[in-house]
């Protein structure tokens, strides 16, 4: 439990869900009084259902949110951001006595989606937190807070599961092997979410993505980088920014492809044969187009227009460096 003496902590890492999951498991460490932790001790019970007074839960989503003061949020509000108005009043209100517990916690669930506007009044209570006061916060993509914000917080990093990890615990659950590995080659944040994945169209994503990128870097048309443009773009920025991921690991996947004639060390090696032909494209190509999807995938802020150009921008990029002489 590195890091829970200081008043912010950060939670980063996969799975907005598993993130909650660890802030409340969290809390609970902070404000349990019998020292015993679990369900037949009261204070872990009632922050594990969001009862516990001395807890605050905000989210940008109403159902998730516990003990907020009253703020004004418009009824229209998609849910989609952590309000300004909801940040500035539990910003207003942190100083507040705890009613039974030693402290107060403050849980903040998917900062990395908070509106601008609301980013200075929670900077000026995390710079001078209330003495009484703990805060958990969380961000799967942590790298869209401003500095600022990041500078004052303790970063916990939970890790993800590893492939062979996720596999494994599909098999123990009852998934036949080839099924096992082919979800765990998606990524998950544990194997729940892997047995939840729709496998037909998480492929037929990829075996579109893996297309437009031969098509793209082999065939070295640019008519494919509309296409690939085209199937990059999600929904919304975190959709968008997790195909530019899996992108990113099909193409060093076919790095490592022409080295790795078994291909153990392939993510994706179910698709071999189609990898190690994008392998002709040579290293070099390859392992720069990964690494400026990573770094794209990374900078992506929070709007569907940002989505949809950054997918078109990545494609175009990727078109004009294969149209350079070399
Ligand atoms: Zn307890």
């Amino acid at each position: 439990m590195t890091g829970l003496d200081s008043p912010v902590v950060l939670l980063a890492g996969r799975g907005s869900r598993r993130l909650e999951a660890a802030a409340l498991d969290s809390a609970a460490a902070l404000l349990c009084r019998t020292g015993r932790r679990g369900a037949d001790c009261p204070d872990c019970r009632r922050v594990a259902s969001r009862e516990h007074p001395d807890l605050l839960v905000a989210a940008p989503e109403r159902r998730r949110r516990a003990h907020v003061p009253e703020f004004d949020e418009s009824s229209d509000s998609k849910e989609t951001t952590l309000p300004a108005a909801l940040v500035r009043a539990v910003a207003a209100e942190a100083s507040r006595l705890p009613y039974e517990a030693e402290r107060r916690v403050l849980v903040l669930l998917d900062v990395d989606r908070t509106e601008p506007a609301a980013f200075s009044a929670l900077l000026k209570v995390l710079e001078e937190p209330p003495r009484k006061a703990r805060f958990l916060l969380t961000a799967t993509r942590p790298r869209l807070l401003p500095p600022t914000i990041l500078s004052r917080v303790v970063l916990r990093k939970l890790p993800s599961p590893t492939r062979a990890d996720l596999a494994a615990a599909l098999e123990v659950a009852g998934l036949p092997a080839e099924e096992a590995e082919a979800r765990a080659a998606f990524g998950a944040a544990d194997a729940d979410e892997a047995r939840g994945i729709d496998l037909a169209a998480a492929r037929a994503l990829r075996d579109g993505l893996l297309e437009a990128a031969s098509g793209l870097l082999l065939g070295r048309s640019p008519g494919w980088a509309l296409v690939l443009a085209a199937r990059l773009a999600g929904e919304d920025a975190a959709e968008t920014s997790e195909r530019l991921d899996l992108l990113a690991q099909l193409l060093r996947d076919a790095a490592a492809a022409t080295v790795d004639p078994a291909g153990l060390s392939l993510r994706h090696r179910e698709r071999f044969r189609d990898l190690h032909r994008l392998g002709e494209a040579g290293a070099e190509a390859l392992l720069g187009a990964a690494e400026s999807a990573l770094r794209d995938s990374a900078d992506l802020t929070d709007s569907r227009r940002n989505a949809r150009l950054a997918a078109e921008a990545y494609a175009l990029r990727l078109a004009r460096t294969l149209a350079r002489p070399a």
